[in-house]
């Protein structure tokens, strides 16, 4: 894989940036941390509550006589290209409920239960209450008491029992709720386990950077037909209709399709449905299995794009990867739109076999060669054309 590279001895210039960017991160930390100080309510003063309460400022306007260290620090949010790392590093600790939004704050998945209920949420008369208001023990179980602005619809009442299986599990504690940073295993804030967590990240995104305009150079380069190219192009740019991309432009209106078709629990974003999910990883081991390819999945589909190509020995060896690169995309959407639309099941065995059979139709058509050209064992077309 690429790799930057490194200055010899000492921090460069780009440690040096980073050491900067994780002593400004400790400031974000202790804002979030209890206990009242006279720095905070200068800033609280200043900047607004929400800098004492929320993660995520990056819908926050920063007024313009801010001071260049707090556009500094407001600028974190925007460090990493496509996500904000601060989000997904700082999560919720829920203890005993009564400094947790129940519906807002994120303390359960990787999303606020408002973006995976948005209907209930709508009709919810308990917008900013605490988690610890909503539920009380009977000495055996949480029992959980919603109130809402009118009677629900059946298929609203289902929205709450998948509600209410969601927060089987949920137990409140004694301590207060706080704040864990997920970059330390201990989930307490260090500057070195920011300093360590940035490296990662900026260079994971400095590749992708690198290498994105060569792959966009490269991916029309392929026998897969043009749709799917087409299909692949708009995914690598996150223009694809995945339920997360519905839901941020507020066409999403029905709760139910939020989650992925491959796992329980998580939000079908891009990057999941076609390389996280579960489902999705065992697609693409079983596929590398078939190729002969020993290959750690990398953390984008970019990379993965890359990689693939890396891998080949020859011109035809790669062009054929790069079918079946298209292929896998191609199916793993199949599949889902299959799952969601069709009711059939999203099952990551048949979604294989239809990766070598779409890439073997694809190769006689386009390439004029069976694949087995370009795979490194003896294929047996007969297993998967016949079904
Ligand atoms: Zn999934």
């Amino acid at each position: 894989m690429v790799c930057k590279e490194k200055s010899k001895g000492g921090l460069g210039v780009r440690d040096v940036r980073i050491v900067n960017l994780s002593l400004l991160t400790k400031w974000r930390w202790r804002l979030l941390l209890p206990g009242r100080a006279l720095w905070k309510d200068v800033l609280v003063a200043k900047y607004g509550r929400h800098i004492l309460t929320n993660v995520d400022w990056s819908g926050v306007r920063i007024p313009t006589m801010a001071s260049k260290w707090w556009r500094d620090i407001c600028s974190l949010d925007k460090l990493v290209e496509s996500k904000n790392w601060l989000v997904e590093s700082m999560v919720r600790r829920l203890g005993n409920g009564n400094s947790t939004y129940f519906w807002t704050s994120i303390w359960t998945g990787d999303v606020s239960i408002s973006a995976r209920f948005p209907r209930l949420f709508s009709l919810s008369n308990q917008k900013e209450s605490m988690i610890n208001e909503l539920c009380e023990y009977d000495g055996e179980r949480w029992n959980w008491t919603f109130s809402w602005r009118r009677a629900l619809f059946l298929w609203e009442e289902e929205l709450v029992v998948r509600l209410r299986d969601l927060l089987a599990t949920v137990n409140l504690l004694m301590e207060d709720d706080g704040w864990k940073w997920v970059p330390d295993p201990e989930g307490v804030f260090s500057v070195k386990s920011t300093y360590l967590h940035l490296v990662d990240e900026l260079r994971s995104g400095e590749v992708l950077e690198d290498g994105k305009a060569m792959i966009f150079d490269h991916i029309w380069d392929s026998p897969a037909p043009s749709k799917v190219i087409a299909f692949s192009w708009q995914l690598l740019h996150d223009r694809i209709p995945t339920r997360s991309n519905l839901a941020v432009r507020g066409i999403l209106v029905a709760d139910v399709p939020w989650e992925c078709v491959g796992c329980v629990g998580s939000v079908e974003s891009s990057i999941h449905l076609f390389l996280h999910c579960p489902s999705a990883l065992k697609v693409w081991y079983d596929i590398f299995r078939w190729l002969g390819l020993v290959i750690v999945i990398p953390p984008s589909l970019f990379l993965l794009f890359e990689v693939l190509r890396a891998s080949a020995r020859n011109v035809k060896i790669r062009k054929g990867f790069l079918l079946i690169w298209h292929a896998t995309i191609w199916s793993l959407w199949k599949a889902r739109n299959g799952s969601i639309f069709a009711n059939e099941s999203f099952a990551p065995n048949d979604i294989v076999e239809e990766i070598k059979v779409t890439s073997w139709k694809w190769s006689l058509a386009r390439l004029k060669v069976p694949p087995c050209m370009y795979y490194e064992w003896t294929w047996d077309p007969g297993d998967c054309l016949l079904r």
